[in-house]
């Protein structure tokens, strides 16, 4: 316990921030929080928030943001979700064809165009929702953890006590981790089934959960997109978790029939 109090004294004191006062973390604040020794345990929730804050603001600087019909569009469709568990979302959209969409316990929801164009509105509503089950799950946050943890393990960086450049390493790796993480099967069926009760309970087609992973199974036999690469991370099982979906959707009307 002594161990645990110490090292989150350390954290305390290292970043310019408090948790007890709010949150004022700054990159390099949580870089040489980082450079010490840390355990996921250690890693507060509001940290993993800010971690993700100012990993996806690297992204957006990064991307081309669209503010045209396709933000118009996931604007219109994302309609009514306001909040990821209780943080107000904030959406935008990547210009780049490939194929791709993640959310984040900031708030943050980013859809590349190149989903947008392949899904229709109701098996968008359904993607996103998987992403926000990520969140709610605590997927993301674990990645986040462990992004952060593996970053900390930079050794070169961080015993240089580079802490700028350890802040755009971490920053970027947590920014991959969350973009293109790749997570078990077991971790994505909840995913998937909280996509599909999403959109059950956002009155769209409660088959669009399986439309949408249909589709992009067919897809993913001639591509090596990253969304891809993150939906379908153990392939052969694939074609098991539409079917879970399908049958949780054939449950749903099934009972909305009686
Ligand atoms: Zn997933």
């Amino acid at each position: 316990m002594k161990k645990l109090i110490i090292i989150a004294a350390a954290v305390l004191s290292l970043c310019s921030c408090s948790v007890l006062t709010g949150i004022d973390w700054n990159a390099e604040g949580l870089a040489s929080a980082a450079g010490k020794a840390m355990t996921a345990a250690s890693i507060t929730d509001e940290m993993v928030v800010e971690l993700c804050r100012q990993s996806i603001a690297q992204l957006d600087a990064q991307a081309t943001i669209e503010n045209g019909p396709y933000a118009q569009r996931l604007a219109r469709v994302m309609k009514g979700v306001n909040d990821i568990n209780g943080v107000p979302v904030n959406m935008k959209v990547y210009k780049t064809d490939e194929i791709n969409a993640f959310a984040s316990g900031d708030g943050s929801i980013r859809v590349y165009t190149g989903l947008m164009d392949m899904m229709d509105d109701d098996e968008l509503y359904a993607i996103l929702g998987h992403e926000i089950g990520h969140v709610c799950n605590k997927d993301t946050k674990n990645s986040v953890k462990n992004a952060y943890l593996a970053s900390a393990a930079r050794d070169v960086v961080a015993s240089a006590g580079n802490y700028g450049a350890l802040a755009s390493y971490l920053l970027g790796d947590i920014g991959e981790a969350l973009a293109s993480a790749q997570y078990s099967q077991k971790i994505e069926y909840k995913a998937d089934k909280y996509g599909c009760q999403f959109a059950i309970d956002g009155g769209r087609d409660p088959y669009s959960m399986y439309n949408a992973l249909q589709k992009l199974l067919t897809l993913s036999q001639d591509t090596n997109n990253s969304i891809i690469a993150h939906m379908f991370a153990d392939h052969p099982q694939t074609e098991k978790r539409a079917a879970k979906v399908k049958a949780q959707a054939d449950e749903y009307k099934a009972k909305s029939s009686k």
